[in-house]
């Protein structure tokens, strides 16, 4: 028995499991024992079980068991826990009953599940973690790699200058729902990976994620040198040196840890290029096991799926054969290979033979290659058409699953209500069915206009309470106050603009023209404001700029308090944003965007797009459903392009976007732009759910691979 559950009550022992389960994370069961648990531990441990479970009052408890809404509450949630845990029939054991006993394994340098599992750092990660969590609902058997970061991503704080600080806090690993994985004879799982001519050692921890389990390498243990002992500390924090090492990690000690706890995967799936040494960990076990190079490469070939995520050039890790040598040459001598043919695994062509690219490993040696929007399919067999020279675009192999966001994570419970009344109480498990959504006309105006206010004021709530502590406790300085937000009114139309501040994505861009802009901001008739939240990589020097260039917006005075900036963007603050703006706002510079997924959040809570058509926009946009720029047919440099879409973007702000939203029927409601609302849900939320993702997944990848592993199987029996 662990020591949360010692410190419960008999009758409430259960909690413990409930808390390390993250299943509690989408389930309205789940979450409504640990809000009503203790209403304000619940907020002022943003919503964290486990710290909850751990300073609750003695008093409180002693309360609760006399309280018999919480008691029924407590037994319906761990009924359907329990219910959820067993479940025999779901999708995909009815769907593919031939491939039960069959094992995908995920793999990804990060995860976004919940914001008290601080395991992630943006929109990489919060993928991975939906992708979890929509395997699990289906019953995909999947299980996940990953690290265990003992620091984190950093947490962001903005000077009085508006200058972006990184803090790293400490995990407090007692304070999270992991557990030690061991061994299926019951030790404790240790790893060992040989990098250059030392052997770093990882402990394994493991979380739960509904019916999911994810796996969680740590270097830090007395094994280990002081200074490896940091290597899994920070999620992209450290050099190239750093990188390659953590790199090496996970692709070599997710391999042997899956392999320590018992798990015999068939199919391997790569989340963007950080994990893809695990191709080159199977092709040596391969090996060992007798095939030749060639057997092994098409072993691994056969069993493996690879997602690339970005089509920005410094997303993809590039590795100097120098430092390649330093630490990979014990591996080409176990492969039995030269060094020379080892760097060519990794070779692209346009870097030459002396670097050793992620991307191109995992592309050379992957069955099912994938883009996540149907245009960053085009863009990626564009970039790695050069790996196929005697190929024509259109036959490089690469295709694409558009990303998708993760239903029940995602939807605000006031929409959830909504949905439940018209769409019927099972819309969850149809969440993908395009038919189902047609019902979202019978909404009527009243309600779902009531439903999208009460989310802005709720939105406006969090954002002043945030400026109120920081008021009170010294940190925020008045103009810091104003920058905030805490200015905010319910009533104008409110844009967001929340993602990296990475360069092209073009956070300033509205900025571009100042006086027209203000006009469109401070018209006294039909006020905008905007509120902007995002963090930038601490080594970015430019990202740190673009912050520092919005937050003297949101402090100037002339620009009476209509832009605000909201520290420390992660999931927490995504869901109040996403769920609570009017219009979600994106102008990244096309086609750099792969997909982009938070305005799939804002369109399935009823926030239309207003976008350039890049990633899941140019797939989304229906001319219905929220507004897009159009694209320029000719190739511009950067600066004709910015003020194309710039101007663009202030005409449709002021003749579309701005006289819909104020023009309001004799009841006071906006009808017509309540059929564009109805139109982003319905077109939106089946089409960009991770429902419909996970399933082209396992139609399009997972299936066929594991076809193919077990007919090899039983070839070899027979
Ligand atoms: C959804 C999400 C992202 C990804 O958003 P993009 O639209 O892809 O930029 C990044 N960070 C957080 C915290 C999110 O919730």
């Amino acid at each position: 028995m662990d020591n949360l559950s010692r410190a419960l009550p008999a009758e409430f022992k259960n909690l413990s499991d409930l808390a390390h389960n993250l299943w509690w994370s989408w389930s309205p069961e789940g979450r409504s024992v640990f809000s009503y648990f203790d209403q304000t531990l619940w907020r002022l441990t943003h919503h964290d079980p486990m710290k909850q479970l751990q300073g609750i009052d003695p008093s409180r408890l002693e309360m609760l068991r006399q309280d018999m809404v919480f008691i029924r509450q407590y037994q319906a949630a761990m009924t359907t826990f329990h219910e959820y845990m067993g479940a025999k029939d779901h999708w995909f054991s009815t769907t593919y009953p031939q491939l039960r006993g069959g094992q995908v394994a995920y793999f990804s340098a990060e995860f976004g599940l919940h914001r008290s599992v601080p395991l992630y750092s943006g929109g990489l990660g919060i993928l991975a973690g939906d992708h979890l969590k929509e395997a699990s609902d289906l019953g995909v058997p999947l299980v996940a790699v990953g690290f265990m970061y003992n620091q984190a991503y950093f947490r962001q704080v903005i000077d009085a200058e508006g200058w972006q600080e990184a803090v790293y806090d400490s995990v407090d690993q007692m304070s999270m729902p992991i557990d030690l994985a061991r061994t299926p004879s019951g030790d404790v799982v240790k790893v060992q990976i040989p990098i250059g001519d030392r052997k770093v050692t990882c402990v394994v921890w493991f979380v739960k994620v509904g019916r999911v389990s994810l796996y969680l390498l740590d270097t830090d243990t007395p094994e280990n040198s002081s200074e490896d002992r940091h290597l899994t500390a920070r999620l992209y924090g450290g050099d190239h040196h750093t990188r390659l090492c953590q790199e090496l990690l996970l692709g070599i000690g997710g391999v042997r840890a899956l392999r320590a706890v018992g798990c015999e995967p068939q199919v391997w799936h790569a989340n963007e290029g950080h994990p893809a040494f695990l191709l080159v960990e199977r092709i040596r076990e391969g090996i060992q096991q007798g095939l030749s190079l060639n057997e092994a490469v098409e072993q691994v070939r056969n069993s493996t799926v690879f997602t690339t995520h970005t089509p920005v050039p410094a997303g993809h890790d590039i590795f100097s054969g120098a430092l390649i040598r330093e630490h990979c040459h014990w591996w080409w001598e176990e492969l039995g290979l030269s060094q020379n043919d080892f760097m060519a695994l990794g070779c692209h062509p346009e870097f030459g033979a002396d670097q050793f690219h992620m991307t191109a490993l995992a592309i050379r040696h992957a069955g099912f290659i994938n883009g996540v929007s149907v245009e960053h399919e085009q863009v990626s067999r564009k970039m790695f058409q050069v790996m196929w020279p005697d190929r024509q675009v259109e036959e490089v192999p690469i295709q694409s699953v558009t990303n998708g966001v993760h239903v029940p994570t995602w939807i605000a419970k006031e929409m959830d209500v909504l949905f439940q009344k018209y769409l019927g109480s099972d819309w969850r498990e149809r969440c993908d069915d395009p038919e189902l959504w047609k019902r979202i006309e019978e909404v009527p105006d009243e309600e779902l206009w009531e439903a999208r206010q009460f989310l802005k004021r709720k939105m406006l709530i969090f954002v002043r309470q945030r400026a109120r502590i920081g008021w009170m406790d010294g940190t925020m300085e008045p103009t810091q106050v104003l920058a905030s937000g805490a200015l905010f009114e319910p009533h104008s139309l409110t844009l967001g603009f929340a993602r990296r501040f990475a360069t092209y994505k073009r956070a300033t861009l509205l900025f571009s023209d100042l006086d027209r802009f203000k006009k469109i901001l401070l018209n006294p008739w039909t006020p905008v404001q905007i509120i902007f939240a995002g963090k930038a990589h601490p080594a970015d020097q430019f990202g740190r700029e673009l912050i520092h260039h919005i937050y003297q917006f949101a402090k100037d005075h002339n620009l009476g308090g209509h832009i605000a900036f909201v520290e420390d963007y992660d999931m927490h603050v995504a869901k109040f944003l996403v769920q609570g703006v009017d219009v979600w706002l994106n102008n990244p510079r096309p086609p750099l965007e792969a997909s982009g997924t938070s305005g799939q959040k804002a369109a399935l809570n009823g926030v239309p797009n207003l976008s350039v058509l890049d990633g899941w926009w140019k797939e989304g946009y229906d001319g219905s459903n929220g507004w897009a720029v159009p694209l320029l047919d000719e190739l511009v440099d950067d600066g004709r392009q910015d003020v194309w879409d710039c101007a663009h973007l202030y005409s449709l702000l002021e003749n579309e976007v701005i006289p819909l939203y104020y023009k309001r029927g004799m009841d006071g409601i906006p009808h017509e732009w309540c059929a564009i609302v109805k139109n982003a849900i319905r077109t939106g939320a089946p089409r960009f759910s991770a429902r419909r993702m996970l399933k082209e997944y396992v139609e399009r990848a997972y299936a066929p691979l594991l076809s193919h592993a077990v007919s090899s199987t039983e070839e070899k029996l027979a």
